[in-house]
């Protein structure tokens, strides 16, 4: 089927068609006749969120800067266009080519939230693949994950061949080397998993059992040769030659519409809940020149007017005043603006809020995550209302108007006398001497879902009855004015918990 022609008859009819006809700056083109393998990355969230994730491109990169390698990308698509795919019985596609994602050799997912699971299944049956590794047949794609979720692989493993845990920039070579030997010699799938299996990282299902009991896991055995426990992959350096020098640009507006530059993997403060902080340990710091380096060839590679520093706690970054002195050299005679993600409150300084405060978009982000000095000790959580008080002090003397504050519900030992400390600590906020200047408080709170690999991964998660009540609790205490509160359906929080 001529799939640009038939797009055509369906684009008009979908919203924001700039999602599905590729042709992004720096977008890579390549023959599929001069390589040995066709990899396609679907990213089972819409085009808007996959393209603001910085890891994507990356892969993307670290792919396509092998010869014997073409790797092109595509999205879940959102439900209109969906419905447009299956009324025209059109298989779904990649953005470079326009090829049906079912005739490359590999479909590479990442899973960076729970319920991604479920968009996996709508690209598979998109696809026309059947959703089961074991309906697969020799001649179809092999579907290979990876991604935070990957930690915990059972509830999607019927759906993969194999599974990545950990760093992919050395693992993804060393796969697509077995898997290119593999189909050179013309040996079947099962023994390429077989190899697969061997390296690093690699979870291959159809050779692991888990076991249950009253439908709880309670265990898993090996086949002989798998290797039993799987240990995750990671790199011991961040190495320049793995990021993008040519970042992707989207055509039309994504969710972070930036540069974005990762500073370091890892994070050291261990917060009790978070899967970041533990699986992507041990913590790995780029150099500033380095970091810098990749940040003038991506701005005028993009002509990007943003730059984000990406870390999972960049105010931890040990050397961050020579970053930021790098990076003033590159930025500001391209007047470019810097914005940092997240931040914790008690890490917020005056200097990085001399450095990031041209930044244009308006609002800062911090993250005490629960309201008492009590429950931050049993979430470890460094930092108190008074480190919230002073960085949002800094941030109104230096231009910022309005501020996000993130923090988490349904946490391991919380009561109300937890909820009302959310609410004094935003008053608290009110009362600065510098609040006139604030245009708006917005709250994202989100449930506490326990995680693989986290110390809380077997304590409870709260109901959705219970997560609503404790919402509307905050909600009803909370001052009415400038104030914006963001939360999370019950219903999806549970799916969310019982997925994770
Ligand atoms: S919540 Fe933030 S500071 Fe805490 S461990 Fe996770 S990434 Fe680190």
């Amino acid at each position: 089927m001529d799939i640009p022609k038939q797009l055509l008859k369906i684009l008009p009819s979908v919203r924001r068609p700039s999602r599905y006809i590729g042709h992004e700056w720096n977008r890579i083109i390549k023959d599929p006749k001069t390589v040995d393998l066709k990899v396609v990355l679907a990213f089972p969230d819409g085009y808007e969120i996959g393209m603001s994730y910085p890891g994507y491109q990356i892969l993307y990169h670290i792919l396509n800067r092998r010869r014997d390698i073409l790797c092109e990308r595509v999205y879940a698509p959102f439900p209109d266009m969906e419905k447009a795919l299956r009324d025209k019985q059109l298989s779904l596609f990649s953005l470079e080519n326009f090829r049906p994602v079912q005739e490359f050799d590999v479909i590479g997912v990442t899973l960076q939230y729970e319920l991604h699971a479920t968009n996996l299944l709508t690209i598979l049956n998109l696809a026309e693949l059947p959703i089961w590794t074991n309906q697969r047949s020799d001649s179809d794609p092999l579907v290979i994950a990876g991604g935070p979720c990957a930690y915990n692989p059972e509830p999607v493993a019927p759906f993969l061949d194999a599974i990545l845990l950990g760093d992919g920039e050395d693992a993804v070579h060393a796969m697509m080397d077995v898997i290119i030997d593999g189909k050179q010699k013309g040996l079947p799938k099962r023994s390429i998993l077989q190899s697969l299996a061997q390296l690093p990282g690699l979870y291959v299902p159809q050779f692991y059992h888990p076991h249950y009991q009253n439908g709880i896991f309670s265990g898993i055995t090996a086949d002989p040769g798998a290797p039993l426990p799987v240990v995750a992959a990671y790199i011991t350096r961040l190495q320049d030659d793995n990021y993008p020098d040519k970042p992707l640009v989207p055509l039309s507006e994504v969710s972070h519409n930036r540069l974005q530059v990762e500073i370091m993997r890892g994070c050291t403060r261990g917060c009790r809940f978070c899967q970041a902080g533990m699986i992507y340990r041990p913590l790995r710091e780029r150099s500033p020149l380095s970091i810098s380096r990749q940040v003038a060839k991506g701005l005028d590679t993009t002509g990007y007017e943003e730059l984000s520093l990406v870390s999972l706690s960049t105010s931890d970054y040990g050397q961050l005043t020579p970053l930021l002195e790098e990076l003033d050299k590159v930025i500001s005679s391209r007047n470019v603006s810097l914005s940092f993600p997240s931040l914790r409150p008690d890490t917020f300084t005056q200097s990085m809020a001399e450095r990031a405060s041209t930044a244009r978009t308006g609002g800062i982000t911090f993250a005490p995550e629960a309201g008492t000095d009590r429950l931050r000790a049993v979430i470890n959580k460094a930092g108190d209302e008074q480190d919230l008080y002073r960085a949002c002090t800094i941030a109104l003397n230096h231009g910022w108007r309005k501020i996000k504050l993130y923090f988490m519900i349904g946490l391991p030992t919380e009561t109300d006398d937890d909820l009302i400390g959310i609410c004094e600590m935003v008053r608290g906020i009110f009362r600065l001497p510098d609040s006139h200047r604030l245009q708006g408080v917005t709250l994202s709170i989100s449930p506490f879902v326990p995680k693989a690999q986290t110390p809380f991964q077997r304590l409870p998660q709260i109901t959705g009855e219970e997560l609503k009540r404790k919402t509307l609790f905050l909600k009803d205490r909370l001052p009415r004015r400038k104030i914006k509160v963001d939360w999370r359906n019950p219903r999806v929080a549970e799916i969310e918990g019982i997925l994770a």
